[in-house]
């Protein structure tokens, strides 16, 4: 798998015309790049006209994500956008758990597990934030994921498509402090989900364009997840090219 980097805008940015400088000026600065996967997860209402642009005059170089979903399909859910409607418009990726919906929304561990399997029935990718190894023991389907690692369930429900998930560990004092985790601690963390979970883990908290590498290099991270310095075209693009 190539190193994927993730671009969590947030509630950001809040005028069309800045949307479309920043996402113009990150496709500049990143074309050419194939090594690496570059993830943008805009707020949903600019997902479809920034897919228009990614693939304007023939380069499909991003993938899109969103930074939520519901759990259910369709329906009377007033306010809500389904993994079914993402997948429709080509996004690939969905970010589920985040501290800050964890936070401000109140979002549980069983909201959380509802979530991941919607995405997964959808055949999209959630990545799962985490700050603590307790909120992966504490996902519902746990034990799905466990017997699917071991091949002996396979058609039942969302567990034959576990490899679709990918986990960012985001420690809750590293983001958006400018005080990233070390990579030290957090590969001890990297290598405690993965003897709970056999997938891909990125690592989100304050990146920037000078510890990047450092999570990847040293402390084998498959990926980040990046945020404010996501909203800074020249810096999301060292971060990006010295990940290439
Ligand atoms: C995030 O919100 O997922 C995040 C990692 O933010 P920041 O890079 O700003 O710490």
């Amino acid at each position: 798998m190539k190193p994927l980097i993730v671009a969590n805008w947030k509630c950001n940015p809040i005028t069309f015309k800045e949307v479309k400088f920043l996402f113009n000026s990150i496709k500049k600065g990143v074309r050419g790049i194939k090594n690496v996967e570059v993830v943008i997860c805009p707020p949903f209402i600019y997902l479809p006209i920034l897919r228009a642009f990614a693939f304007a005059k023939g380069y499909g170089g991003f993938a899109f994500g969103s930074q939520d979903c519901f759990w259910e399909e369709r329906g009377a859910f007033t306010g809500e956008v389904s993994p079914l409607m993402l997948k429709n418009l080509g996004v690939k990726y969905v970010i589920i758990g985040h501290s800050e919906r964890r936070k401000y929304l109140k979002e549980t561990d069983e909201m959380i597990s509802k979530k991941i399997q919607a995405v997964l029935r959808a055949n999209l990718k959630p990545i799962l934030c985490i700050s603590d190894i307790s909120e992966i023991k504490n996902l519902k389907f746990k034990a799905e994921f466990r017997n699917s690692e071991m091949g002996r369930k396979k058609k039942i429900g969302t567990s034959s498509r576990i490899k679709n998930l990918i986990v960012a560990y985001e420690p809750l004092f590293a983001i958006g402090t400018g005080k990233p985790c070390s990579p030290e601690r957090a590969k001890k963390m990297r290598l405690t989900i993965k003897k709970k979970l056999n997938v891909p883990v990125l690592y989100g908290g304050s990146v920037n364009s000078q510890n990047a590498k450092d999570y990847v290099e040293k402390a084998s991270f498959q990926g980040l997840l990046v945020g404010g310095a996501s909203l800074k075209a020249k810096e999301f693009i060292k971060i990006v090219r010295n990940i290439s």
